[in-house]
C-alpha cells in the first residue's frame, strides 16, 4: 500500500490516488482481467487453454549469442467439445512473458491457500469460495472495461469504445482469439499498442501449438480473411460511389470492376444498396484482394512483379515485402496509402540533405522522389 505511485505521462500527476485495502483488492482483481486480455489476445489461445496456464508454464530458448528467441507458454490445448485436453506448447512474444511474470507474483498468494498452483486463482481469499476464477472471468473483463473508461475516458467518450447500440461493449472471451484471427489475416502489419507488428504476434503464433491444424487457429485466420477481405471491397466500392480517387497501376481495371457492378447494382444509395447481390457481384474481385503498406495487391499471379524472382512454384499469395507498387499490374493505390507515402517522401528529402552523398546516389534518390511524388500528385488531383 505504499508504493510509490507513478506519474501518468499525459497529465504528470499520479495516475491514481493511494492505495487502502479496500481498493488494492480492486486493482489487483483489474490487474488480473488486464493479463488475461495480453495472454488471450496475443497467443490466439482459447480461454478453457489460457486458464490451464500454471505457475512455472513459461521458459524461454536463447540462441547461441545469449539472446532470448522463444517465450514459450505451456499448457493444456482443448479442440471441439473435448472436456480432456493434451499438453501443448505455445509460442508467443515478450509482453505475454511480462504478463505471465505478473501472474506469477499476482496468483501466489491465492493459489497456495488452496494448495493450487494455478495462474487464475479468486485473489479474494477472504470471501470467495470458488479456486478458480472460470467462467467468471467474463464479468472480470467487463469490469475492466469500466475500469478503464473511468480512469481514462469521460462519459461521452469511453476508451473503450461501446457497440453498436451505444451501449458498453460487452466483452467475451471469445473476440480476443477471433480479432487476434482478423488482424493477422487482414492487417498485418497493423500495431499493437503502437510497437508490436501483428506479423511478430503471428510468426511467433504459428510456430507453436496455434500453428498446427489440430489447434483450428489457421482456419480461424482463412475463416476471417475471406471475411476481411469482403469488408474491404464493399469499402472500396462505398468510397468508389464517392468519386474517391484510385491510383496505381491496377486502378483502372478496379476502377472498371467496381463501375460494373455499381451498375448492376442500380441508383440506390450506398448503404442501402442489396449487400448480398453486391457480395455475389465482387465475390471473385475480393477473394484477390490482399491489403498492403505502399499498395493494395490484387493478386494475378501470372503478371505478379515480386513472384518473378520466386523459387516456389506456383505461388499461391503475393509476396507483399517485395511488392513493386508502381510497376505491378496489380498494385491499386487508395488515399488509406497515402500517409506511408507521404513518409516515404520526407525520408528521401532527408537523404537528400545529406552532403556527401554521391552524384549518382542522389541521381536515384531524385528518381525515387520524382516517382513517390506522382503517386501524391494523383492521389490528390
Ligand atoms: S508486386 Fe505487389 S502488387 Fe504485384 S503481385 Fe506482388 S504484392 Fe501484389
Amino acid at each position: 500500500m505504499h508504493t510509490p505511485i507513478s506519474i501518468d505521462p499525459d497529465t504528470g500527476r499520479s495516475w491514481r490516488p493511494r492505495f487502502d485495502s479496500k481498493t488494492l483488492v480492486h486493482e489487483e482483481r483489474m490487474l488480473q482481467a488486464a493479463c488475461y486480455v495480453v495472454c488471450a489476445y496475443l497467443t490466439g489461445m482459447r480461454d478453457c487453454e489460457v486458464q490451464a496456464m500454471r505457475s512455472g508454464c513459461l521458459s524461454l530458448s536463447r540462441s547461441t549469442d545469449g539472446i532470448i528467441d522463444r517465450h514459450r507458454v505451456r499448457a493444456v490445448a482443448y479442440k471441439g467439445k473435448q472436456s480432456q485436453g493434451e499438453p501443448a506448447e505455445w509460442v508467443t512474444i515478450a509482453p505475454v512473458a511480462e504478463a505471465i511474470r505478473v501472474l506469477e507474483q499476482l496468483s501466489a498468494d491465492g493459489a497456495a491457500v488452496r494448495g493450487s498452483d494455478t495462474l487464475w486463482p479468486v485473489l479474494d481469499t477472504v470471501r470467495a469460495r470458488k479456486v478458480h476464477v472460470s467462467a467468471e472471468i467474463v464479468r472480470q473483463l467487463n469490469d475492466y472495461r469500466d475500469h478503464l473508461n473511468i480512469l481514462f475516458g469521460t462519459e461521452d467518450r469511453p476508451v473503450v469504445p461501446p457497440g453498436s447500440s451505444g451501449r458498453p461493449w460487452r466483452i467475451t472471451t471469445r473476440q480476443f482469439r477471433r480479432t487476434i484471427a482478423w488482424y493477422i489475416a487482414n492487417r498485418p502489419f497493423g500495431t499493437i499498442a503502437g510497437m508490436i507488428q501483428y506479423k511478430h504476434a503471428s510468426v511467433a503464433a504459428f510456430e507453436g501449438y496455434a500453428g498446427s491444424s489440430r489447434s483450428g487457429f489457421r482456419a480461424e485466420v482463412e475463416a476471417e480473411r475471406k471475411l476481411g477481405q469482403l469488408d474491404d471491397i464493399f469499402r472500396y466500392f462505398d468510397e468508389r460511389r464517392t468519386g474517391t480517387q484510385l491510383s496505381g497501376p491496377a486502378s483502372a481495371r478496379i476502377g472498371l470492376a467496381l463501375d460494373t457492378a455499381n451498375a448492376e447494382v442500380g441508383p440506390l444509395p450506398a448503404m442501402i444498396a442489396d449487400r448480398n447481390r453486391l457480395r455475389t457481384l465482387l465475390v471473385s474481385l475480393a477473394r484477390t484482394l490482399h491489403v498492403g503498406i505502399l499498395a493494395d495487391c490484387f493478386f494475378d499471379p501470372s503478371t505478379a512483379l515480386c513472384l518473378k524472382n520466386a523459387t516456389e512454384t506456383p505461388q499461391s499469395a503475393p509476396l507483399t515485402a517485395l511488392c513493386q507498387p508502381t510497376r505491378c499490374s496489380n498494385a491499386c493505390i487508395t488515399k488509406s496509402h497515402r500517409a506511408a507515402w507521404e513518409c516515404a517522401a520526407s525520408d528521401a528529402r532527408n537523404l537528400l540533405r545529406e552532403k556527401r552523398l554521391s552524384d549518382l546516389q542522389r541521381i536515384a534518390l531524385r528518381q525515387d522522389l520524382d516517382r513517390i511524388q506522382a503517386v501524391l500528385d494523383d492521389l490528390n488531383p
